[in-house]
């Protein structure tokens, strides 16, 4: 079946439903006849084209400034889209494009302002492999590997006995849903900026970290037990108060368009 996914609205047509739904029972159709090849074909299918709609759902939260909802989807589109890649051919991981998706997942995280978030650590009792049930012990495995399909369904360990250990505050956590800021107190200028720039999710973009340097002079406004404009971490009147000019981080931001007038400034945040 042919259909166009490129825009906010393409995502909203009620085909989408049939097909995922027509590839569910395909899948269920092959588990029966024992033909695992197909039934993982359509496993694939299906989770790329949710990786699709996922990555437009999160330019709808982005375009309409839900910062929160959006960072949350691009972390499930980063997992979904690792998923797919370890069980897809490289031509079938561009072709759909996951690729594409898995890059701007990366590249639009790192403009946002999130650093720091809570990282639980559990305990827990014993695993069991979601494929055939078994508990997994150190020296007790099944054949299944973890993250692997196995008749179109993808191979998970469930944890049983949970409980929580303890909390604590990272800057480079293993799930990045939970953020600690309060949105209203950050700065989301970088978000908004490319998110104003794009009109729909598949356009190509890039960005570019660099730093520049800018005379000590446009600095006077700011308060010198601020952060320094470096980004060192240090305060500005233990850091770079004294030098001529103050090297700041920097993004260039590289479009297939031209950019409009006015975007194409540099912007001065101080
Ligand atoms: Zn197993
Ligand atoms: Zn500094």
């Amino acid at each position: 079946m042919k259909f166009k996914l490129t825009t906010v609205n393409d995502a909203h047509q009620p085909v989408i439903a049939k097909i995922l739904k027509d590839l569910q029972q395909k899948k269920e159709k092959a588990v029966e006849i024992g033909n695992e090849t197909l039934a993982n074909d359509c496993w694939r299918e299906a989770e790329a084209l949710k990786l699709n709609i996922q990555y437009i759902k999160f330019f709808e939260k982005i375009k309409a400034r839900k910062y929160r909802d959006a960072w949350q989807i691009l972390e499930r589109c980063e997992i979904k889209a690792s998923f797919i890649e370890k069980n897809s051919s490289t031509e079938f991981f561009i072709k759909s494009r996951g690729v594409f998706i898995r890059e701007k997942v990366c590249k639009w995280q790192s403009l946002f302002p999130y650093c720091m978030f809570f990282s639980p650590c559990f305990t827990v009792e014993y695993y069991t492999c979601s494929i055939c049930g078994h508990k997994i012990r150190p020296r007790s495995r099944c054949s299944h590997v973890k993250g692997r399909i196995y008749n179109g369904d993808l191979c998970v360990h469930m944890a049983h006995g949970m409980s929580i250990k303890e909390v604590s505050l990272v800057s480079k956590p293993v799930q990045k849903y939970s953020v600690i800021h309060n949105d209203e107190t950050l700065d989301f200028s970088l978000v908004d900026y490319l998110a104003d720039l794009l009109e729909n999710p598949f356009e190509d973009w890039d960005i570019v970290w660099t730093r520049m340097s800018f005379p000590i002079e446009m600095f006077s406004q700011l308060n010198p037990s601020a952060e320094c404009p470096c980004k060192s971490g240090k305060n500005f009147e233990a850091c770079c108060i004294k030098k001529q000019e103050v090297s700041i981080p920097h993004v260039d931001f590289v479009l297939s368009k031209k950019i409009p007038e006015g975007k194409a400034e540099i912007y001065f945040p101080y």
